[in-house]
């Protein structure tokens, strides 16, 4: 049995990583990494957010954030002066970016362009997957690191569809908006199931759970799109736009409703994620493989599967009792 290097990152996945209580990484191997949780998808005033951006970098920031992309609709915010005012060097960053919002058929097409400074113009061509095609190619030739957001918003697109696009890496399977149906129904997957879907097909892509956050002013609100619901906790050397972007783009992250971890390994025998404890939670992980099926499931803390090579791709999938989850980013194989 050997791993699939699909990618150069996939060394990454291999590396030992172990975190002490407070997020930091603790380990010989790669002492300079860190954890750095963020948000990637965030409106503002500059749209149809309800605050102005240095509230918005402030509200992350107070709250226990490392880094927040502020991505408006068709606008990039100068993040300099929040930077000036809010960044604190290895602890909080505020990176520019901007939703592409364009549509096809009345179907939202939707791409976060993670780190871009000057707008991409929606192309408004004939067809889902051609559209999303060239605004993808439009953020990278900018710099930027496409995200495929909501592919459930308006029922907006199926794993066939995806699957056909190049250069795209990210995909949010939880965004915290309310009328963005995560979970699918009527016959329609999940966006967690179209995950599997496209893994199954043998495309690389990683799941992200943001906040797609509008109202700040609304907090506790269930009817608005307010902050604090999905996050990355990202595996970066440093705490800058550039380490940031690349992690992600890489697969160097888990995304979380609100579990965290202490520790993940994966190496080629095997994964094991020591889940931090919460007082009165009780956990349950999950380990899936090719098509969706669970190859695995405990109650262990922390808790180990061990590979045997025909799973097509391993993840895990960590469910506290109170409805919290995390997810790890699958493990390739190529059958033995
Ligand atoms: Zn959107
Ligand atoms: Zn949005």
């Amino acid at each position: 049995m050997r791993i699939k290097r699909l990618l150069s990152h996939s060394v990454s996945l291999v590396c030992i990583v172990i975190m002490t209580a407070n997020g930091l990484l603790a380990q010989q191997e790669t002492p300079s990494f860190r954890w750095y949780k963020g948000n990637t998808h965030t409106h503002t005033l500059n749209s149809d957010g309800d605050s102005i951006p240095l509230e918005a970098a402030k509200w992350y920031r107070e709250n226990g954030y490392n880094f927040v992309f502020i991505t408006d609709h068709e606008y990039i915010t100068n993040v300099g002066p929040l930077n000036h005012i809010l960044g604190k060097s290895g602890s909080f960053l505020v990176i520019s970016g901007q939703e592409i919002t364009d549509s096809y058929d009345r179907k939202p097409l939707h791409l976060n362009g993670l780190g871009l400074e000057k707008v991409v113009m929606p192309n408004r061509l004939q067809g889902s997957v051609a559209t999303l095609q060239k605004n993808i190619d439009d953020i990278r030739a900018g710099g930027g690191v496409p995200q495929l957001n909501h592919p459930n918003f308006g029922w907006a697109l199926t794993a066939d569809e995806i699957k056909q696009l190049k250069n795209v890496r990210l995909m949010e399977i939880h965004n915290g908006h309310p009328l963005v149906n995560n979970l699918g129904g009527g016959g329609s997957p999940s966006a967690e199931q179209i995950w599997d879907e496209l893994l199954t097909g043998g495309m690389v892509i990683y799941a992200i759970a943001d906040d797609d956050v509008h109202h700040f002013k609304r907090i506790g609100d269930k009817t608005a799109a307010t902050p604090g619901h999905g996050w990355v906790m990202v595996r970066a050397a440093e705490l800058t736009p550039a380490a940031i972007m690349a992690a992600l783009d890489n697969g160097d992250f888990y995304a979380s409703t609100g579990v965290e971890l202490e520790e993940y390994t994966a190496d080629g025998s095997g994964i094991s994620i020591k889940i931090k404890q919460q007082t009165w939670s009780k956990y349950r992980v999950q380990f899936i493989g090719s098509g969706g099926r669970v190859l695995g499931e405990t109650f262990d803390n922390p808790a180990t599967y061990k590979f045997n090579g025909n799973e097509g791709y391993v993840r895990a999938k960590i469910y506290e009792s109170n409805g919290k989850l995390a997810w790890t980013q699958p493990v390739f194989f190529k059958g033995p």
